[in-house]
């Protein structure tokens, strides 16, 4: 008589979550919340604008397809509930509220997050003042860091899944869409393919172990996406994409980084390294003197030209610079910057298991 092997694409084995808290209710959804408006939408959800009619209080709400080309992810919906309760005293995260379930759906009820995408800062003409961007990553890191303690990795941090609670000025970061994240070290290793190319990390690519670096090389990602306005791996297709993760190649010329501090050079320099034991942890991230040399700023708007002086920073750093040259180190508002994103938002669901 055989045993059963275990199965790698078990729940279990791809670090899913299985428990869930929160009721799904089987209420009519429109019986308690208005639907206002659409918010986004990905490959298998779409998240609209809702008002719930008791109290006048607007939650976005996730819907989420039970069925997905033809295969029951009721699992998979369970899964990213399961993760946004254990991430519930997670200040960064979006709270989940309630649950709903309908005919083909099963509905996310959700903290709502005014201010939309920091994705948006990344195209717009007008980028962000370097101030502000410390403040963002430092909050993104926050999120990560209690993450982490938990052994959960996100596996999909980019700026369309960094939300904000107001527009402007700009709020605090939400972290949202959980449906990629997983749990570490519960039986064995964790490899999977999964993502979005420009943005995931070259361990993803390579099918090797995951560990939470793989989501500090996406931190790494999203604030050179902020402080450039460029994605630092889009090729003009997947292919080129890949080779330019794999390669580790990554703009870092006068001109992409004009108008920014040497400071956050150092910063995303020390995250977009391919060995993930070389990146630094979100803690020690946090100590990276670039996220404190500006937040002493009374007022973001009074920008400077960046100071000449060159300066690196070890590999390894423990406190912010006591140097005031550094806390002036203040970024222009650049108004012309060459984009080059690609559109590419074409992703598997949890377990889908490709790019
Ligand atoms: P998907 O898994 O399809 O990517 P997400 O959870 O990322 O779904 O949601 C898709 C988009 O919907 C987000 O990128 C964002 O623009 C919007 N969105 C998601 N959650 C919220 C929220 N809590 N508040 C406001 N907008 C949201
Ligand atoms: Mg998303």
């Amino acid at each position: 008589m055989s045993r059963r092997r275990p199965d790698s694409r078990s729940g279990l084995a791809a670090g899913l979550l299985g428990e869930i808290q929160t009721p799904i209710s089987t209420e009519p959804l429109e019986s308690v919340y208005e639907i206002t408006g659409e918010l986004g939408r990905g490959k298998f959800a779409v998240v609209r604008r809702c008002v719930e009619k008791a109290t006048g209080k607007v939650f976005a709400a996730k819907f989420l397809r039970k069925r997905r080309r033809g295969r029951d992810c009721r699992a998979d919906v369970i899964h990213e509930m399961a993760v946004l309760e254990s991430a519930r005293n997670n200040a960064r995260v979006v709270n989940l509220h309630s649950a709903y379930e309908t005919d083909h759906d099963i509905v996310l009820l959700l903290e709502y997050a005014a201010g939309g995408e920091i994705f948006d800062h990344c195209v717009s003409e007008e980028l962000l003042p370097e101030a502000q961007i410390t403040r963002l990553i430092r909050q993104t890191l926050e999120g990560v860091h209690h993450l982490h303690l938990s052994n959960l990795v996100h596996l999909d941090l980019k700026p369309q899944n960094i939300l904000l609670t107001s527009l402007s000025p700009p709020g605090d970061i939400k972290i949202v869409d959980f449906g990629l994240a997983r749990r570490l070290g519960v039986v064995g290793e964790l490899r999977e393919i999964l993502g979005t190319p420009e943005y995931v990390a070259p361990e993803i690519l390579n099918y090797e172990p995951i560990t939470t670096a793989t989501d500090l090389w996406s931190v790494g990602v999203i604030a050179y996406m902020l402080v450039t306005g460029e994605s630092p791996f889009a090729g003009d297709d997947k292919q080129e994409t890949y080779l330019n993760v794999s390669q580790v190649n990554v703009d870092y010329s006068r001109e992409a980084f004009s108008r920014v501090s040497e400071l956050a050079v150092d910063f995303v320099r020390k995250l977009l390294v391919k060995t993930p034991e070389d990146r630094p942890s979100a803690a020690e991230c946090m100590s990276h003197p670039w996220l404190w040399q500006l937040c002493l700023s009374p007022d973001p708007a009074t920008t400077r030209p960046r100071s000449v002086r060159e300066r690196s920073c070890g590999s390894k750093w423990t406190a912010p610079p006591e140097d005031h040259e550094d806390k002036e180190n203040f970024l222009e508002s650049p108004h012309s910057h060459a984009k080059r994103f690609r559109f590419d938002e074409e992703r598997p669901a949890a377990g889908d298991g490709e790019l």
